[in-house]
């Protein structure tokens, strides 16, 4: 069948009809002039011609409305074109549809078997689609749970709660299943298209387990080389040698390795306690009397070699661990003394902000180059490992400081430039900012 076309005079079935027109004019013509009655022979004609035409137009009508998936007769000219042209793009979009069909088909059943569980949610929140892992996690049903809004199918507070601010980006991690408590998942909201959302869950038991083995592991190890170590430490401070200088310096350079040892080893043991807790003392805490200990230890610290101040514009205290609060006060300020030359200014800040209030220890040191702010409270983790070795640091106090401040819901932030200084400021809720305590009770 030849491709139709809008010029007439290209096109196949109007050469044929225009032809078939003319042709029978002529013989209308002829027939008229033979028998005497030329009109009546060229109506006669017409009408036949339109009587066709309608007849052509009735078979059409006919084709399309039998939904029948045969191409159209191709006996009725420019009418054959016409159906022609109906029947192409019909097929074409049937074979599109097919495709998407397959498509969407191929989609389902890759999503239906992946290890996590998908549900498609609509902007009401209503269950639109699950996978078997979603089934298997969140004990959900077809028959009964498609259609429902997922807030009203579960009981745990803490996945209500989260689902209740619907945060994307902000998963929910280790959470019990509701289908069997032993499973631990975490969950995460993904919006997609017009203000849908796609929950997805993940059994995380394995990994919470193989993590709990790790900490064990750090803890255990730690507390194992604990013993041995002080057992040496002990034997050392009883060495005198004070009499062979070659050995002098030996038993230093031992005794301070052993005393950085400790060290290490003391932090990795309080990080272990903290990762183990799941929230802090709640006890009150006075500002005052912190800043000022605090400061009191930066003296001891800095031997007067640099100008310490405190800048206290908030009367309010805090609400937490005191003893927590102080090792990571403590590690900032330590921090700020030892990577500030002698002659520096170190300043520590307490001031009420929007929210709640603000602990920051500012310096004039040496500063943190960019690339470095992003990795800088992991552990180990060193900007320079020589530097931090010769000032004493054991790679681990910003960790302290980040897992204590998580533990309050506050959060550390550092401003630092190469050559001027640092700022390291732990951002507390207000939820954790109480009025100003009696002074006995500190
Ligand atoms: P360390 O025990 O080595 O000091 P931390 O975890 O406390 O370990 O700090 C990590 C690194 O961050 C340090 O090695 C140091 O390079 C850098 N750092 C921390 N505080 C400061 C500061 N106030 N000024 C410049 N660098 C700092």
């Amino acid at each position: 069948m030849p491709k139709p076309t809008l010029n007439v005079l290209q096109s196949r079935a109007w050469q044929v009809s225009l032809g078939r027109l003319l042709l029978l004019f002529a013989i209308a013509l002829v027939v008229g002039f033979a028998s005497g009655y030329v009109l009546p022979a060229l109506v006669l004609m017409f009408a036949g011609y339109s009587l066709w035409s309608l007849y052509s137009l009735l078979r059409v009508q006919r084709w399309l409305l039998s939904r029948t998936r045969l191409p159209p007769p191709s006996d009725m000219g420019v009418w054959s074109d016409v159906a022609e042209f109906i029947y192409r793009r019909h097929l074409g979009s049937r074979n599109r549809q097919r495709r998407l069909v397959r498509l969407l088909r191929a989609y389902r059943e890759a999503a239906a078997v992946l290890p996590d569980g998908v549900v498609v949610l609509s902007a009401m929140r209503q269950i639109v689609w699950f996978n078997e892992s979603a089934a298997r996690l969140l004990g959900l049903d077809g028959q009964r749970h498609r259609g429902m809004i997922i807030d009203r199918l579960m009981r745990n507070a803490q996945i209500l709660a989260w689902l209740a601010q619907a945060r994307a980006n902000d998963p929910l991690i280790d959470v019990p299943a509701p289908a069997d408590p032993d499973i631990r998942m975490s969950m995460r909201l993904i919006p997609y298209a017009q203000g849908q959302w796609l929950l997805v869950v993940r059994d995380v038991s394995m990994l919470l387990k193989l993590e709990q083995v790790r900490r064990d592991f750090v803890a255990n190890v730690s507390h194992e080389l604990r013993t041995p170590l002080t057992v040496l430490h002990g034997y050392l401070d009883l060495i005198d040698a004070e009499h062979d200088p070659e050995l002098d310096g030996m038993v230093r350079e031992m005794r301070k390795q052993s005393a950085r040892m400790a060290q290490i080893v003391e932090d990795l043991l309080t990080l272990s306690r903290l990762d183990a807790q799941a929230d802090t003392h709640d006890e009150p805490i006075a500002m005052t009397a912190l800043l000022a200990g605090l400061r009191r230890d930066a003296e001891a610290l800095s031997q007067h070699q640099h100008e310490i101040r405190i800048e206290a514009t908030s009367t309010r205290d805090l609400r937490g661990s005191a003893k927590d609060l102080h090792s990571a006060f403590a590690n900032l300020v330590a921090n700020a003394v030892r990577y500030t030359p002698p002659g520096g200014r170190i300043v520590l800040r307490w001031f009420d902000e929007t929210g709640g209030a603000c602990f920051a220890v500012q310096d004039s040191g040496c500063g943190i180059p960019a690339e470095h702010l992003p990795r800088i409270t992991e552990r180990f983790y060193r900007v320079s490992t020589s530097r931090s070795r010769d000032k004493g640091g054991t790679g681990l106090g910003l960790s302290i400081v980040k897992h204590v401040l998580g533990l309050h819901q506050a959060r550390l932030d550092i401003q630092s430039e190469v050559g001027v200084g640092s700022t390291f400021s732990a951002h507390f809720p207000g939820e954790r900012v109480i009025d100003a305590i009696a002074p006995d009770l500190n």
